[in-house]
């Protein structure tokens, strides 16, 4: 995600492309980054104020945090905007650093395979998505039982 600032002219530059997911390197189990990032970009400067604006998207694969099944997320990001000083007029522009923190931000907190996600059994550990587990309803109630040994109702 380099640009020479020389190739910049008045009128500005528009950019489109690709580039390797792998500058994105986060140190996490859960995420992996193994799709290009898509760009758009329109670059203009005035002195050494290059302004890039413009959207990028990509897929990351999560991890869901309530099945620990992993899918592939789609990243959009309509509204990616920074701005980076150049002292040398035949320097380059880096875009790396901002274009990696707005893909971070854009991912979610939980991630959830499907809004609908049954999650995982507490006691078998079946992934519920599949069809339900053989686990007694009864052991649920038990649990109850026993409560009601400690605190018995008058
Ligand atoms: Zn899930
Ligand atoms: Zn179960």
């Amino acid at each position: 995600m380099k640009i020479e600032l020389q190739k910049i002219s008045a009128e500005g530059l528009s950019r489109r492309g690709e580039a390797a997911p792998d500058f994105i390197g986060l140190e996490e189990e859960s995420v992996s980054f193994s799709h290009p990032v898509l760009y758009e970009l329109e670059l203009r400067r005035a002195g050494k104020l290059v302004v890039a604006r413009g959207v990028l998207s990509t897929w990351v694969g999560l991890t869901c945090s309530r099945c620990l099944k992993k899918f592939d997320y789609e990243v959009q990001i309509p509204d990616f905007k920074t701005q980076v000083t150049v002292e040398d007029p035949a320097g380059l522009i880096d875009l790396t650093e901002a274009v990696r923190e707005y893909i971070i931000l854009a991912l979610p907190y939980k991630p959830l395979c499907d809004g609908k996600c049954a999650g995982i059994c507490p006691t078998c550990g079946k992934n519920l998505n599949e069809g339900p587990c053989d686990c007694p309803e009864i052991e649920k109630e038990s649990s109850w039982d026993k409560l009601s040994e400690i605190f018995p109702e008058k």
